[in-house]
């Protein structure tokens, strides 16, 4: 096992891997902004050591990184989500250096980061995926034409984004030549590169996603799916697990192509193979995240599998402990994301200080967070503040449990998304499972009523901008 591991990330996921290297015995080194020196996770891990310049550059300093594990000598390195949790440089930095990378092979994180090669290797592989074209365009008549092909409506989308950033959604050609040029220089923007590719706009999806492990002996196992279909602007607010709409039979279908999805890869440690499922229920591969995703919580909650445990002893080189068949399912989990946002105003970031905080409590319910009475949320980073996972026997009580720890929870000083998921909660849509991706706009949108999305794209640029910049 690892003599050391340091931590590359801030927040609730920091303190998460810190939580698990301790039931593992392993001596934790944090890293930290200025901004964060004082934080939780910070004070929870073994050794900390301060990253700069600036709130966000040191968290993307691939180099001082590694250097910094040698000097305190870990032998691996854990990236969280975000950050440079899916930059494959980073990960070769680590190989190159003698540290363990705790997650994928640069290989594989290259070729699933990149959406084009994704689908060029499932489609070839045999999985469905997103109808679509599988290279770059470079011209708005290009995309034009393709589109004609598709059929509209179209999604542009940048083949190296996240986050729910670099898609946008066109519905007549007018549509497309107006968003070309506009997502070709915000996706170099955002992501370095600017190429872009056409798939079909599949009309109200659920979002649902498999959880992977795969060990360096060739097991590979799923852990069941997510819904992840409750989201704002293309990223997910609130997640459940199992899926209310899939029946055994499609969750075993899907189960296996998430499998194969992860051989193709030739895939190792944690990930997630990512699906849209039309209302005719056919699935097709959307993308695979190649790292530990903020919901994965809902997922031990079911399953009973500390996911993040599970990663450290993959990438030490031990095999997978349990079966495909020895994975059991067991009762409903909710997540919440609790962000630092007003959702009466287009979920637009809010910052200062936490005047009030109490964390709600009971059977079945889990909070992973990074905040307290007296922390200022900062303006410069994810707004997330927590996560409340819930789990129940069964949905119906997985629901109205979530529902009493957010009537429980407490946190002043700064809007958060708790007063909108209790109402969430009491929604009769939500409470029979009937949602899909446009479930927000559809139910909530007198309540989001001032239209500041412009001000947010803003918000997103610019914070984009300085995570590329740093890159280089
Ligand atoms: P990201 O890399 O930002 O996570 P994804 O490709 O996973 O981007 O898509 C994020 C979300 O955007 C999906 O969960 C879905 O809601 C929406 N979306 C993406 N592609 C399509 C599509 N072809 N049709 C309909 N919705 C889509
Ligand atoms: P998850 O599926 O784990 O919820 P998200 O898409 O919400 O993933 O991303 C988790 C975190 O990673 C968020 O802070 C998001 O902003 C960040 N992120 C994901 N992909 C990228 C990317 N390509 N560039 C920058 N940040 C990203
Ligand atoms: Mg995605």
């Amino acid at each position: 096992m690892f003599k050391k591991v340091l931590v590359a990330n801030r927040g609730e996921i920091a303190l998460r891997i810190i939580r698990a290297c301790k039931e593992l015995n392993i001596p934790t080194v944090a890293i930290h902004s200025e901004a964060d020196a004082i934080t939780l996770y910070v004070k929870k891990a073994d050794e900390s050591c301060l990253v700069g310049p600036g709130p966000v550059a040191g968290y993307l300093n691939i180099y001082r990184i590694v250097d910094l594990a040698k000097q305190r000598g870990a032998d691996a390195i854990h990236p969280g989500y975000g950050f440079l949790a899916e930059n494959a440089e980073f990960a070769r930095a680590c190989q190159e250096n003698g540290i363990t990378f705790i997650g994928p092979t640069p290989k594989a994180i290259a070729e699933m980061g990149d959406k084009i090669v994704a689908r060029q290797m499932m489609k070839k592989a045999g999985i469905p995926v997103v109808p679509g074209i599988e290279h770059g365009i470079s011209s708005a008549n290009e995309a034009e034409s393709i589109a004609k092909q598709i059929g509209y409506p179209v999604m542009l989308k940048a083949s190296a984004g996240g986050g729910g950033r670099g898609l946008r959604l066109c519905r007549a050609p007018e549509d497309l030549k107006k968003n070309f040029e506009i997502a070709r220089s915000e996706a170099l923007k955002a992501f370095g590169r600017d190429d872009v590719y056409i798939e079909k706009y599949i009309e109200s999806p659920r979002h649902i996603e498999f959880q992977i492990l795969a060990d360096h002996y060739g097991n590979i196992v799923h852990l069941g799916e997510r819904d992840c279909s409750i989201q704002r602007r293309h990223q997910k607010l609130i997640e459940v697990a199992p899926s209310p709409f899939l029946d055994p039979d499609l969750r075993r279908r899907m189960g296996e192509v998430a499998v194969t999805a992860a051989s193709t890869a030739g895939y190792t440690n944690a990930g997630t193979v990512e699906f849209l499922v039309d209302h005719n229920k056919d699935f097709y591969f959307l993308e695979m995240n190649t790292r530990v995703q903020v919901e994965h919580t809902i997922t031990e909650e079911i399953t009973g599998i500390d996911i993040v445990k599970e990663m450290i002893r993959i990438a030490a080189g031990e095999e997978l402990s349990f079966t495909q068949d020895e994975v059991q399912i067991s009762g409903s989990a909710i997540e919440c994301r609790i962000n630092a946002e007003d959702p009466r105003n287009n979920f637009l970031p809010t910052t200062g200080r936490i005047t009030a905080y109490y964390s709600p409590g009971g059977f079945g319910v889990r909070i992973d967070g990074n905040v307290y009475r007296g922390y200022v949320v900062p303006p410069y980073y994810d707004s997330m503040l927590a996560k409340l996972t819930v789990w129940g026997r069964t949905w119906d009580e997985a629901v109205s449990r979530t529902a009493r720890s957010l009537d429980e929870f407490v946190i002043r000083g700064v809007k958060t998304t708790i007063p909108f998921y209790r109402m969430i909660m009491r929604d009769e849509v939500f409470r029979r499972g009937e949602f899909n991706t446009h479930y927000i706009e559809n139910r909530f949108d007198d309540l989001i009523y001032e239209n500041k999305s412009e001000r947010i794209d803003l918000v997103f640029t610019i914070a984009a901008a300085i995570s590329a910049h740093s890159h280089r």
